[in-house]
C-alpha cells in the first residue's frame, strides 16, 4: 500500500492480519475511488487499500481515503439518541422510540402554529443516495415543508444551476476518460491534487502520455498550478471577464465551430454582440492577465481540436457563479467541445455524493431531475408515492443559505440538521449559533454527538457512518458506485435510512405510503423512478456495480454498460434540443481590498482535512499535519508588517475577526492572504459571503481583511487551542 510521491519515499502502512476484504466505495470526496477494507478475524477493520481493477482509481487511494477505516474507532461517536426539554437543561438519554415521537410531534406543533414552511429540512452530500431518495419522499409526501435543502448548496449549487441554464438539465457531461483525449485542459478555481488528488493521477497518467498544454488560472500559486504549463494568476471574482474575452478573440479570428453553433444552439447573436465588448484589451485591467496572454491561452483552446474546462469552488463561490458556469460552458458550445472524447465541461464535484442528492434527494425539485415547476413531474411524483399532487408546491422553496435568514425574520421556527454542520460551515458563522438557540425545536442527526450544532439542539439522532451501512454514491463523473457495509454501526446509531423510515411512521399522514426499508429494495425504487431520465438507473443493480466497480449513468436497456458522457449526439434537454448561447455582462458587486482592509482573503481546502473536520479532525494521521488554524502570507508582506513564521496574527474582517498561524510562503502574492476553510470558528467568522443570484451559494472566496500582530502571544495560543483543535 503506498503513496506519497509515486517512485520514491513511499510510505508502507504495517501488515495486520486480515480475515476478509470489503469492497466500498470511499466516502470523502466524490472522486468515488474504490476501496477495500481490510477486516481481522474480530470483525475489526484495521488497514486498506486500492481496488486496482476500478477505472476511477486504479488501485490508488489519497491520505483520507487510505485511513478512512480508522473513522470506525474515531472517538465522540453519536451511540444513544438523546432528548432535552429545554437548553438550559443536559441531554438525556432516550430510547428510539421517544425521540422519534418527540420529533414528529414537534415538527407537527411547528407546523400547526406557524404553517408547514415553518419547519426547514437541511441535510447533507454524505449520505447514500436511497437514504437521500427516501428523505426527499419523507419530506415532499409527508411532512410537506418546501423549505429543504442540502448543504450542497455550499460548494455544487452554481454548477447545477449552469448546467441548467445551458443545457436545460443538471447532469456533467465529461468524465475523466476525456483526459486520454483532450488536446487542451483548462482548469479554473481548481487546485486539483490537493482537493481530488486521484482525479489529478488520472490527469498525471493522460499528460505524461501525451503532454497536451494544461493552463491553471488561480489567484493563488497551488499545487496545479506549480505543475502546469500556464498559470494565469487571475484577480480574484473575475473569471467571467477572462471567459468573454476568450470568446471575443476566438469568434474575432474566425477560430469557432460555426457549423456546431449553427446545428446544435441558441442564442449566438446575442452572445457574440456582448463578448465583443470584451477585448483582451478591456479584460487585462480587470482580471489582471494580459492581452497577449489571453490571446494566447484563447488560441491553444480553440486549435486544440478537442479541449476541456473542468473548476471547483474558485468558480462556484462567487457572487457570479452560475454565470461563470454559464461561460465555460458558452466557450465549450463555440468551439464545439461538448459530448466528445477530450472535448467537455466538467465540474469536480466536492463531496461524495454531492451528486446523489442532486439526482435523487428532491431537495431542488422531485425524483429524477424532476421540477416542482412542471405539472407533468408534480403528476408523476404523486401517483409514483401514492400522494395528491396538489400536496407539492409549484417552485422550489429556500435554499440553506436562506433558510437562516429566515430563522432571524422569525419565519422558520423550527429545523432538522441531517450531517452537516453549518456552525463551522456557513459565512458569518457566530450568528448560526444565535439562529440555533433562537428555534423552538432543532433535531440534530450527525454520526458524532460532539458535532457542534448538537449544542443547541433538543434532540440528537446518532446516525450510522460511512462503511457502517450499504447503499449508493454518485461521483463526478456521473459514475453510482456501491459503498459496502463494513462493520456494525456503534451503540444504538441508526442508519439514515433507518430513521427516516421510522421516522415516516410516525405521522398519520404516511399510513397509506410506502416506505421501503432496505438499501435494495430503496434501490429498486429508483432504478424505476429513474427509467428515461437523463440519471436512467433502469440498467444497475448492486451486485452489477460492484461487479463493474461503478457505472456511469444513464444506463439503461440500451445502454447496459451506462455511458461515459452526455450530449454526444448534440440533442440537449431544452424542448428544441438545443443549448443555449447565453450573454454575461460582468457586474462587479464583490468586495475589494481598500486602505482599511487591503487585502484579498481566499479560502480553500487541504489534502489532509476534510470539510468542517468532524471525521478527519479525529483521525490521528490525518490531523496531525494541520491541527492549528494557519494562513499563508507572502514573506515580503509578512517582512513589511513585522510578522515572524509561525507567529500568531489577528486577521481582521468587517464582520469578524479570527486568530491564525503565520506560514510565510510565495504561493500567495503581497496582496492576499490564504486560510484554509476546515477550522471551527475561524475563516468564515471573516467572509463577506455574499450570495449568487441564480444558485444563492456564498462567495467565500473574495472578502477585504486586514492584519494585527498580536502582542501577548501567550493568550492567543491559548485561545486558540480552546477552540475545537481536536
Ligand atoms: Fe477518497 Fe477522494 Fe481521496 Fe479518492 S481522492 S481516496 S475519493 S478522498
Amino acid at each position: 500500500m503506498l503513496f506519497g510521491r509515486l517512485h520514491k519515499n513511499p510510505i508502507q502502512l504495517p501488515v495486520k492480519p486480515v480475515e476478509k476484504w470489503v469492497y466500498t466505495t470511499c466516502g470523502y470526496c466524490s472522486t468515488g475511488c474504490s476501496i477495500e477494507v481490510g477486516v481481522n478475524k474480530a470483525g475489526k477493520a484495521v488497514t486498506a487499500r486500492g481496488v486496482e481493477t476500478a477505472d476511477v482509481n486504479r488501485g490508488k487511494l489519497c491520505l483520507k481515503g487510505i485511513y478512512e477505516f480508522e473513522v470506525f474507532e474515531s472517538k465522540n461517536r453519536g451511540v444513544v439518541p438523546l432528548l432535552r426539554k429545554d437548553r438550559s437543561d443536559g441531554f438525556q438519554e432516550t430510547s428510539w422510540d421517544e425521540a422519534l415521537k418527540k420529533t414528529a410531534s414537534e415538527i407537527s406543533r411547528v407546523q400547526a402554529i406557524y404553517g408547514r414552511d415553518s419547519f426547514a429540512i437541511v441535510s447533507t452530500g454524505q449520505i447514500y443516495t436511497e437514504e437521500f431518495y427516501t428523505l426527499g419522499k419523507l419530506v415532499r409526501a409527508v411532512i410537506g415543508t418546501n423549505n429543504y435543502d442540502g448543504n450542497t448548496t455550499l460548494c455544487m449549487a452554481s454548477a447545477v444551476s449552469g448546467y441548467k441554464r445551458s443545457f436545460g438539465s443538471d447532469g456533467p457531461p465529461g468524465c475523466y476518460d476525456d483526459f486520454e483525449h483532450t488536446g487542451c485542459l483548462l482548469a479554473i478555481g481548481s487546485n486539483l491534487p490537493e482537493q481530488h488528488p486521484i482525479i489529478y493521477y488520472r490527469l498525471k497518467e493522460a499528460y505524461d502520455r501525451r503532454k497536451f498544454p494544461v493552463i491553471v488560472v488561480d489567484p493563488r500559486v497551488t499545487m496545479f498550478a506549480q505543475l502546469a504549463d500556464i498559470h494565469l494568476p487571475i484577480t480574484p471574482g473575475t473569471d467571467l471577464v477572462l471567459l468573454n474575452a476568450m470568446a471575443h478573440v476566438i469568434i474575432k479570428e474566425g477560430l469557432e465551430d460555426r457549423n456546431y453553433i449553427q446545428t446544435h444552439t441558441n442564442g449566438f447573436e446575442a452572445f457574440n454582440a456582448l463578448v465583443d465588448q470584451y477585448s483582451p484589451e478591456v479584460a487585462e485591467p480587470i482580471c489582471g492577465i494580459s492581452a497577449r496572454m489571453i490571446r494566447k491561452v484563447a488560441r491553444i483552446y480553440a486549435e486544440a481540436g478537442a479541449a476541456m474546462t473542468i473548476w471547483t469552488m474558485g468558480i462556484n463561490q462567487s457572487t457570479h457563479g452560475s454565470d461563470g458556469v454559464v461561460a465555460i460552458n458558452n466557450l465549450n458550445l463555440i468551439t464545439g467541445n461538448i459530448g466528445k472524447p477530450g472535448g467537455t465541461s466538467l465540474s469536480i464535484t466536492g463531496q461524495c455524493n454531492a451528486m446523489g442528492t442532486r439526482e435523487f434527494s428532491s431537495c431542488s425539485g422531485l425524483p429524477g431531475y424532476r421540477l416542482l415547476e412542471n405539472a407533468e413531474d408534480r403528476a408523476f411524483a404523486a401517483d409514483f408515492w401514492g400522494v395528491d399532487a396538489q400536496h407539492f408546491p409549484e417552485k422550489r422553496g429556500l435554499t440553506e443559505t436562506d433558510i437562516f435568514p429566515a430563522i432571524e425574520r422569525g419565519e422558520i421556527k423550527g429545523l432538522w440538521l441531517i450531517a452537516t454542520n453549518p456552525m463551522t460551515s456557513m459565512p458569518n458563522s457566530p450568528k448560526i449559533r444565535k439562529l440555533l438557540e433562537q428555534l423552538e425545536f432543532l433535531v440534530v442527526q450527525d454520526a458524532y454527538a460532539d458535532v457542534e450544532t448538537a449544542e443547541s439542539a433538543h434532540v440528537y439522532f446518532p446516525a450510522a457512518l460511512w462503511g457502517e451501512k450499504t447503499g449508493v454514491f454518485t461521483n463526478t463523473e456521473r459514475r453510482v458506485n456501491i459503498v459496502r457495509k463494513v462493520v456494525e454501526p456503534p451503540g444504538q446509531a441508526k442508519t439514515d435510512l433507518w430513521i427516516f423510515s421510522q421516522l415516516a411512521k410516525q405521522f398519520e399522514r404516511a399510513k397509506n405510503i410506502h416506505f421501503s426499508e432496505t438499501p435494495e429494495a430503496v434501490f429498486d425504487e429508483i432504478r424505476e423512478a429513474s427509467k428515461g431520465r437523463l440519471c436512467d438507473y433502469s440498467g444497475m443493480t448492486h451486485d452489477k456495480i460492484e461487479a463493474s466497480r461503478g457505472i456511469q449513468w444513464p444506463c439503461n436497456a440500451s445502454q447496459p454498460q451506462g455511458s461515459p458522457r452526455l450530449y454526444a449526439d448534440g440533442r440537449f434537454q431544452f424542448e428544441d434540443g438545443k443549448a443555449k448561447l447565453i450573454p454575461l455582462p460582468f457586474v462587479d458587486n464583490n468586495e475589494v481590498p481598500d486602505e482599511s482592509y487591503p487585502f484579498w482573503l481566499n479560502t480553500g481546502r487541504l489534502v489532509e482535512h476534510w470539510h468542517t473536520r468532524t471525521k478527519t479532525g479525529k483521525i490521528g494521521n490525518l490531523n496531525k499535519f494541520s491541527p492549528t488554524p494557519f494562513m499563508e502570507i507572502n514573506p515580503r508582506t509578512a517582512a513589511r508588517l513585522g510578522i515572524q513564521a509561525m507567529e500568531i496574527v489577528r486577521v481582521v474582517s468587517r464582520r469578524d475577526s479570527a486568530l491564525v498561524l503565520a506560514q510565510l510562503t510565495e504561493r500567495v502574492a503581497e496582496d492576499a492572504i490564504f486560510i484554509p476553510m476546515h477550522y471551527y470558528n475561524c475563516v468564515n467568522r471573516l467572509v463577506l459571503g455574499l450570495l449568487d443570484p441564480y444558485s444563492r451559494q456564498p462567495a467565500y472566496k473574495q472578502s477585504a481583511v486586514r492584519l494585527e500582530r498580536v502582542v501577548d502571544q501567550k493568550t492567543a495560543a491559548e485561545s486558540i487551542l480552546s477552540e475545537r483543535t481536536y
